[in-house]
Parts: C-alpha cells; structure tokens; sequence
C-alpha cells in the first residue's frame, strides 16, 4: 500500500466530474487499498479518489473514531449515488484539500444510498448522522464540489486569506500534498 499526495484547493482535478467505475480491477482495488492508507495518514474520516488526482467516482469513509460511530466499519463505496434523503442539520465541516479551514454547512440529516461494493454488487442503505454528513461531502468531491463552495458569501469571506494561501500553496500539513502551484506547473 501507498500513502498518495492529496491535492489541495486550486488544483483543477478537484474541480473536475469523476466518471462511474464500469468494472473492478486489480487497480481499482489498489487504488481503494492506497486511499485508505492514504486517508489514514492524514487522519481523515473521508476521501474521494479526486483528491488523490483520479477521476474515478470511489469514496472511502472510516468515521469509527467518531462520538457515536465506533460500531461503524470503514467502508469504500463506488458510484455513489443518493437516492433520497429528510431532514436538514447544519454541523462543522472540515476537508484534507482545504487545510485548516472549518466552518458550518447545512446537509440532508439522513440519506438513503445506492452504491456498488468491492464485488461491484449494488447494495442500498440508509445512513444518518456523521456518517451521513461524510459521505455528502465526498460525493461533492466527486462532482467538483468543495464544502467552502457551500458557505454564504459572507462566511466565505471570512475564509479569503486561508483560502488565498491555500491557492499560493502556502500550507503546513503532515501529510504529502500537491498544491495548486505544483498541479499547475
Ligand atoms: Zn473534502
């Protein structure tokens, strides 16, 4: 297994539509295997294969260190898709490609969720909570999506010199990262 660079804010991949997987490869399986490692490392709850510069729609989630989620296993899901979903909660949202940046954003509470697992069987299930919210975000990934895209524009605002730095690749993380001026070069 491989721990891969994460690309930050500003890098174009983050910004592109990752496309259905039609079958599973010993690739796709590495790749899922490495964005594990990889989500690991930096001690994340979520990553979308975007930000690892692959345009593949695959999301790995393991929120196990969460309050409440500990009896949740960490879980890769390809071609996710929401098919329903009630109610709507506003939490705290943090992301791997936005460094140091936290802030609120309103999602669905509880969605119901059509994906294909490792054996490319499509499996539906409801989720709620943390989980939920995770598997929002990487979903947005996956559509070019970043949660500060979410923000008012007054909480926005508030974020501009972080962001701006982020752009400038001016971050300090401990985990390997391709920032906007390396994905530009
Ligand atoms: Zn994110």
């Amino acid at each position: 297994m491989a721990v891969l660079p994460i690309y930050t804010d500003g890098s174009p991949v983050l910004r592109k539509k990752a496309q259905p997987v039609t079958k599973i490869t010993d690739d796709i399986i590495q790749l899922i295997m490495d964005m594990f490692e990889t989500m690991r490392k930096a001690n994340g709850i979520g990553l979308a294969a975007n930000q690892v510069g692959i345009l593949q729609r695959i999301i790995v989630i393991d929120v196990s260190e969460v309050e409440g989620c500990e009896m949740i296993k960490p879980v890769a899901f390809i071609n996710p898709e929401v098919i329903a979903d009630k109610e709507r909660i506003i939490m705290e949202e943090g992301c791997l490609s936005v460094p140091d940046v936290r802030d609120e954003v309103e999602r669905a509470e509880t969605i119901s969720l059509r994906y294909r697992d490792t054996n490319f069987k499509v499996i539906e299930t409801e989720l709620t909570g943390m989980f939920a919210r995770v598997v929002l975000h990487e979903i947005d990934h996956l559509d070019g999506i970043l949660f500060v895209d979410r923000l008012s524009p007054e909480k926005r605002q508030v974020h501009l010199e972080e962001l701006k730095k982020i752009h400038q690749g001016e971050i300090e993380v401990d985990y390997p990262v391709v920032t906007a001026v390396d994905a530009n070069e």
